[in-house]
């Protein structure tokens, strides 16, 4: 039989407008020439032939990228269950607001008093953001978690070097997002890993015999990443600060404890949020981010420049700090972003936030015990926001939680995160979110239970999956180490 373009029913396959095009098609016409013919060969010779592109006609292109558009999956196709990542539903009210003319106009030159608007903006945002977390000062500079927490790290320097103190080592636990020890090490610090304890939390005891004075602090999360809460945060804080050292907190989780957890009692210093993941704005395919960093009063001076300000009923930026760490890029970052949390947070209100968060709580463990005969607990007690398994129950039909992930695939669901943290051999995290409803996670369970069954009954099938997609398993590494960059 002919090869149609339907690979599945009606998902379209399309190839690249490389091999798509045909020497002499056209997506427009030109109207009539009525000037006399230029003799252009003395141009060509100066710049050469160009580039090679395809030529298409108007529906070429138009099909081509509708049929491309079609394979894209994201929280608004279907669940996106990736822990570590909070794929929630983002109310399309904060889209609309990024979008407006006055918004995405402004320019980031324009002098204050024609910024008035946009200024106000982030100075209220700093405000909701120290306000949810329970800190002191908030700089919205950090583009990303990542940046946060190299702008974290840079203060936690500022402050030793300020101090006269020489310290090179920071504790960051074993279940740490990989982005923890490499912001610690850009800023000179050595990471020494903490194991966890049997729990899967940190241990007091381990803590107190790493901590001491050649020693910067401690870079936790909290929630950690395996969506448990720190209970000894408390303890763990009064340790390192009774060594001189400062407690740094990733707030990548803060789904789980907005409104909830106030991080300055906890004893944090330096913390970062990742509105791209708590406050609304799609981030699939690594789309921009921002990672503000919320400080305790002691260490406001190092925060970055430039500051928000705001007197005399007018808002401005202010550059003039001499303990700061400086400028952390041009301009001021992702500012849709900014205002889609902005929204997000005026949207929600404060009770709505909180029951945000308590939603996905109560999501991620009902997940957690509708699998409780079916998967492996990697640590059988309450979660927060996402919960984790591993495939140990599965080893005896030699099933992996690779072959699991793929073979949702095929029944139409985005695997949830596999084979991280680290910590746990073969993986599998789950976080719900708040904006899933019962019957969505009734359908999920039901369709991840099959699979389960499916890997004793019929583990070929299995290890074969995807079966359904147009592209079957590939070949990871080689995508990784030799990427093709064609078209
Ligand atoms: C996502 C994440 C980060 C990194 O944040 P980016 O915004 O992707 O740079 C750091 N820590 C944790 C726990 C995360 O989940």
């Amino acid at each position: 039989m002919t090869h149609g373009p339907g690979m599945n029913g009606l998902i379209l396959d399309e190839p690249l407008l490389w091999e798509k095009g045909k020497k002499g098609r056209c997506g427009f016409s030109m109207v009539e020439q009525d000037v006399p013919e230029a003799n252009l060969d003395n141009l060509e010779n100066l710049l050469g032939d160009g580039p090679d592109f395809p030529d298409l006609s108007e529906i070429d292109v138009v099909r081509h990228y509708t049929r491309l558009s079609t394979w894209n999956f994201g929280v608004d196709t279907g669940m996106y269950p990736l822990g570590s990542c909070t794929m929630k539903y983002n109310p399309k009210i904060n889209e609309k607001m990024a979008a407006m003319p006055g918004i995405t106009t402004s320019h980031p030159l324009l002098e204050d008093k024609l910024s008035q608007g946009t200024l106000q903006i982030m100075f209220e945002l700093q405000k909701f953001l120290a306000h949810i977390t329970g800190m002191d000062a908030v700089s919205l500079q950090p583009a990303a978690g990542a940046q946060g927490e190299l702008t974290g790290m840079q203060i936690f320097a500022a402050w030793f070097r300020k101090k006269g103190e020489k310290r090179n080592k920071i504790l960051i636990p074993d279940t740490a997002h990989g982005t923890n020890p490499a912001s610690a090490a850009l800023c000179g610090f050595k990471p020494v890993a903490i194991k966890s304890g049997a729990d899967g939390t940190l241990d007091v005891k381990v803590v107190t015999e790493l901590m001491d004075e050649e020693t910067v602090g401690i870079m936790l999360t909290n929630p950690n990443t395996l969506g448990l809460f720190e209970e000894s945060i408390r303890d763990v804080t009064t340790i390192v600060h009774e060594k001189g050292g400062l407690v740094y907190c990733d707030g990548a989780n803060m789904n789980a404890v907005m409104g909830v957890v106030d991080f300055k009692r906890c004893g944090i210093d330096v913390m970062h949020l990742n509105l791209h993941k708590t406050f609304s704005t799609p981030h699939g395919g690594g789309g921009p981010g921002a990672g503000p960093v919320c400080v305790v009063d002691q260490l406001k001076n190092f925060l970055p420049v430039p500051r928000v300000k705001h007197e005399k009923g007018r808002y401005y930026l202010e550059y003039d700090h001499p303990d700061s760490i400086g400028r952390l890029h041009a301009f001021f970052g992702n500012f849709g972003v900014l205002v889609r949390a902005y929204s997000y947070i005026l949207s929600m209100g404060a009770g709505n936030l909180k029951k945000a968060s308590q939603l996905a709580v109560l999501n991620a463990n009902y997940v957690r015990e509708a699998f409780r005969d079916v998967l492996h607990l990697a640590y059988d007690k309450p979660c927060m926001h996402e919960c984790v398994f591993s495939d140990k129950m599965q080893h005896k039909y030699k099933v992996t939680t690779l072959d699991m992930a793929k073979r949702l695939i095929d029944h139409g669901y985005h695997p949830p995160t596999i084979y991280f943290p680290l910590v746990v051999p073969g993986a599998i995290m789950i976080e719900p979110t708040e904006t899933e409803n019962r019957d969505d996670l009734d359908q999920f369970v039901a369709v991840f239970k099959d699979v389960v069954r499916e890997a004793k009954e019929n583990s070929e099938r299995l290890r074969e999956a995807p079966t359904r997609t147009k592209l079957r398993r590939l070949d990871e590494t080689r995508a990784a180490r030799k990427p093709c960059l064609i078209g």
